[in-house]
């Protein structure tokens, strides 16, 4: 039974991927960061719903809660667990909060990553190790954007993996297997509230449920390539199955812009949008890619793997939720 270490478990893509790998039969082991008090940026959020709801007790999952500093506290739970594959999901992914924790953002984001990549090498450099990378680390520069698009991270965020991703192709040179998934964004119902997705579908239901009336969005016109998350998960675990470590895209390919996704979204709900969403510029970034496309050609030669649910298909799924939540009629 092959055994994966998954970081960032308890998130949106750690928690599908761990659905997915025990329904393959193998052994899960998850870090969990120890319960906290909120810092500053996450003041007055939301309660996220525990993502793992569906394999705790699961026999083959085994959650080690442990705040990690330093290499020495990795190479013990690596000899602990002495994974065959590890997933570095752990990150703070979200590009507001980044901007206003860099330094926290770069204790996870990088600190973290090459303190992992050290351990793997000195405990188990057998190991097959998946890096999540974003589309966040490229320049803005002509569609679709491949692995070889220019660098050029406009965020706080998009540098610290930058450097992260840098940190994992230098462990690849020195003889360890890193794939790197260059991760275009990916949605679900698993998607938190700081993300503009869940934003829109989570204020669609509640306008739905008469709880409230109207949206503020800041970008309306931004073009995003917007897939479906538990795919993306898959793709991930394809990329620890081939004979070579590869930086691999992971997108549908299209892109439509937040009006598109705000349309879909809206009249899965019976609504139409343009009577509820407002432009506000306090939402808008001062600094964002107008639009990422990516460019899935090689996950399709080298993996197989292609996205098949589209972006307004995610709309309606996340709206469904959202609808289901606040105990609505589903569309
Ligand atoms: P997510 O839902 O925000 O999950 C992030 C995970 O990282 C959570 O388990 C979180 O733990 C953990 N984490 C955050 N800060 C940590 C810290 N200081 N120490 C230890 N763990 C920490 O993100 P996701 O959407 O699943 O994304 C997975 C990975 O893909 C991330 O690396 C992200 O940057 C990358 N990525 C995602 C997308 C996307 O569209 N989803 C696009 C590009 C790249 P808590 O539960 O304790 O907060």
């Amino acid at each position: 039974m092959p055994r994966a270490l998954i970081t960032g478990i308890t998130g949106q893509d750690g928690s599908y991927l761990a659905e997915q790998l025990l329904a393959r039969g193998y052994a899960v082991d998850g870090l969990v960061r120890p319960p906290r008090p909120a810092p500053d940026a996450d003041a007055g959020a939301p309660v996220r719903p525990d993502h793992l709801a569906a394999v705790r007790g699961h026999a083959g999952l085994t959650l080690h809660t442990a705040a990690l500093d330093g290499t020495d506290d990795l190479v013990a739970l690596l000899e602990r667990v002495r994974p065959d594959e590890v997933y570095h999901l752990a990150a703070e992914s979200r590009v507001a909060v980044s901007a206003l924790d860099p330094a926290g953002t770069a204790t996870v984001n990088v600190r973290l990553t090459r303190d992992l990549l050290a351990a793997v090498g000195r405990v188990v450099p057998e190991a097959r190790v998946l890096f999540a990378s974003s589309a966040a680390i490229l320049a803005p520069s002509p569609h679709p954007l491949g692995e070889d698009a220019p660098r050029g991270p406009l965020t706080v965020y998009g540098s610290s993996k930058l450097t992260a991703h840098e940190a994992a192709a230098a462990a690849r040179a020195d003889g360890l297997f890193v794939a790197v998934a260059i991760l275009f964004n990916h949605e679900s119902p698993r998607r938190s509230d700081d993300f503009v997705t869940r934003k829109i579908t989570r204020a669609v239901a509640e306008i739905a449920a008469g709880r409230r009336e109207g949206l503020e969005l800041g970008n309306l016109h931004a073009v995003r390539d917007w897939g479906y998350a538990p795919e993306y998960v898959d793709a991930m675990r394809r990329m620890l199955e081939v004979a070579t470590p590869l930086d691999v895209v992971l997108a549908t390919g299209v892109g439509h812009t937040v009006a598109d996704f705000c349309s879909a979204a809206f009249a899965h709900a019976g609504l139409d949008w343009r009577d509820h969403v407002r432009v506000d510029d306090a939402h808008r970034r001062s600094r964002e890619a107008d639009a990422l496309v990516g460019d899935p050609a090689l996950a399709e030669r080298a993996l197989g793997w292609r996205a098949s649910t589209r972006a307004l298909d995610v709309a309606r799924l996340m709206v469904d939720d959202d609808l289901l939540r606040l105990g609505a009629p589903t569309g």
